[in-house]
């Protein structure tokens, strides 16, 4: 932001030690990933948003649940306020969130309103008016929340969901969940408008990354697939008896819980009572995670219980970082890392 700087985009007035987690982050911003551990109500948001926002490309600031993408968004709308700026951003939701044609058909399941749109999207008027007479730039003007877009799209009579896709190219900020960079196969809708490569990440609460382990996990129980091949027997007799002789030669034998790897993937059966439950393990999560990190032009992760920072950045792959741990009244240095270098 031009005559600007981080300092005059922050918000509020400082409170003890904000300026030195602000000048931590400017020191090593984009250069370096970065990990800042400081309690919740320190006010991590706006000083790291104060940072990044000056940098020209957006940020994807990332939460653990949907409900939390406002937050940031909220944010957003303080620093314009109080910088006069006119950085615009809004939350990202899910289709289940998203969909009109869903509340007014009363579907509610992901799965429900994903099927729905499957199979309505090129008859539904919603779509249709977005594809006619939609101009993002008119909504591009200031932070939106999620109601605030739902509310605009409903008025307008266009498909929400679609509408904010439009939005992307025009995001100084987005506020989603992690589900959209951690898993690839649902991050493509994000990428094809905000190649990663251009963005700045941030990863909220990221504590909860270690718990990232079921990346690329699964599990699926026999019950599920008797079902499945009930289904498949109402379309083909013969393949549906092929996989049911199949899952039950290997119930019979799976008489206690087993597990077995290849390559860093383990398959676990384990039976519960009257079924068998089937899970698929991926134990490279540092690995997998490591190369989404890598996606980013910089990555940022914030929590109030990152310590041992060391620990942290090696459970979830990440190179090339400096963390800080800070705490209202202090600055706190990472145990293993001399401030500012590691
Ligand atoms: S196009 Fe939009 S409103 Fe229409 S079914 Fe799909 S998500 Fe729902």
């Amino acid at each position: 932001m031009r005559g600007k700087s981080s300092r005059d985009l922050f918000p509020y007035t400082f409170r003890e030690g904000q300026e030195e987690a602000l000048e931590f982050l400017q020191s090593h911003f984009p250069e370096k990933n970065i990990c800042l551990d400081a309690a919740t109500g320190f006010g991590k948001t706006p000083i790291i948003l104060s940072v990044l926002l000056m940098d020209e490309w957006p940020v994807l600031w990332t939460v653990r649940t949907g409900n939390e993408t406002d937050r940031p968004v909220e944010e957003l709308k303080a620093i314009n306020e109080a910088s006069d700026g006119n950085f615009f951003g809004f939350s990202y939701r899910g289709k289940r969130d998203m969909c009109l044609l869903a509340r007014d058909r009363d579907v509610d399941s992901y799965r429900g309103v994903s099927t729905l749109c499957d199979r309505e999207k090129e008859n539904c008027q919603y779509y249709e008016r977005l594809k006619t007479g939609f101009n993002p730039e008119r909504l591009a003007g200031k932070p939106l929340l999620y109601s605030e877009i739902m509310e605009k799209c409903r008025e307008h009579g266009v498909c929400p969901y679609y509408a904010q896709q439009e939005l992307l190219g025009y995001a100084d900020l987005v506020g989603l969940s992690y589900n959209y960079i951690v898993h690839e196969g649902i991050g493509w809708a994000i990428r094809n408008k905000l190649p990663f490569r251009l963005c700045n990440l941030v990863v909220d609460e990221a504590h909860n990354l270690r718990r990232a382990g079921n990346v690329n996990s699964d599990k699926i129980t026999l019950g599920t697939l008797r079902y499945a091949i009930g289904e498949m027997e109402e379309f083909d007799t013969s393949r549906g008896s092929e996989v049911r002789e199949f899952i039950e030669d290997m119930w019979s034998e799976a008489e206690i819980e087993d597990m077995w790897s290849e390559n860093g993937v383990a398959f676990i059966g384990t039976v519960k009572g009257d079924n068998l439950e089937l899970e698929r393990w991926d134990m490279r999560s540092a690995e997998i995670l490591g190369d989404r990190w890598e996606e980013f032009r910089s990555a940022t992760f914030c929590s109030g219980t990152l310590k041992p920072i060391p620990a942290f950045a090696e459970t979830v792959g990440l190179e090339d970082w400096e963390g800080s741990s800070f705490e209202a009244g202090f600055v706190r240095l990472c145990p293993t890392a001399p401030f500012p270098a590691r």
